[in-house]
């Protein structure tokens, strides 16, 4: 095998750490483990579908709190990880709507809040993080990845370093951002499930050049024996090509 290549980067993430899935993230971390990842971006949703809160289960707060044989850097994912009824009405274009059923399944949660809707989030999703960790989240993630511009400058006031869309990673600080392609997976529909198995791997392969690489699961991912077996041979294709990296170690320009 040869060595990973170091001007090439590799940044691995599991969405969706919540109570509501913490035995499906336990088959994930089996995973990681058995196949030697080194660094992994975790992100947590403080309260998934408004009835999974994070800082409220012992079990979860325990489980966020392990010692690992990896190396995780913990962003914010959300808060509910779901669009609130009426937000499809109140904001966004037609368009906006589009995406948000057809791509998220209702889930971009951040793609139609205002500003100050955006910002009661952040604050009262940081403090459940902090509960959680004890610690401040570095970066935040929003679901789906749909925002709208109002986004970035609240993360800047609010001091997040990193935030991501579908096709960048981006230093709030200055705006600056990095192309960064993501591979993830569909389990949704039979049809979105087997087409990733096509998909996912072939993707990989067109993006091996690509100087940072993202790799994202969800922990829906860890229900299909195939899903599973197609992401243990991605991730061991693009982890010997490329050195792992946390979004703290990427040079933004
Ligand atoms: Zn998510």
């Amino acid at each position: 095998m040869t060595a990973p290549n170091p001007a090439r980067k590799l940044v691995i993430s599991l969405h969706d750490a919540t109570p509501f899935h913490l035995a499906r993230i336990r088959k994930a971390e089996t995973v990681f483990r058995n196949l030697g990842v080194a660094k992994i971006t975790y992100l947590l949703v403080p309260e998934y579908h408004g009835g999974y809160p994070s800082a409220e289960s012992g079990e979860f707060i325990s489980w966020c709190r392990e010692a690992r044989p990896f190396a995780v850097d913990w962003h914010l994912h959300g808060y509910h990880h779901l669009e609130a009824a009426g937000t499809a009405a109140a904001g966004g274009g037609a368009g906006d709507a589009f995406k948000r059923k057809f791509l998220t399944a209702g889930e971009g949660e951040f793609l139609a809040l205002d500003a100050d809707a955006q910002r009661r989030k952040l604050i009262e999703g940081r403090e459940v993080f902090r509960r959680c960790l004890r610690a401040d989240p570095a970066g935040f993630v929003a679901p789906a990845w749909l925002f709208n511009d109002s986004l970035r400058p609240i993360l800047k006031e609010l001091g997040f370093l990193y935030t991501e869309d579908h096709r960048h990673i981006y230093q709030v600080s200055d705006g600056t951002r990095i192309e960064s392609p993501v591979v993830t997976w569909a389990t949704r529909t039979v049809l979105r499930k087997y087409g990733s198995l096509i998909v996912c791997p072939a993707l990989a392969r067109l993006w091996a050049h690509e100087p940072v690489l993202r790799v994202a699961m969800h922990p829906f991912d860890f229900d299909h024996a195939s899903t599973v077996a197609n992401i243990r041979s991605v991730l061991r294709r693009v982890m010997s090509a490329r050195e792992q990296a946390f979004s703290s170690d990427l040079v933004f320009a």
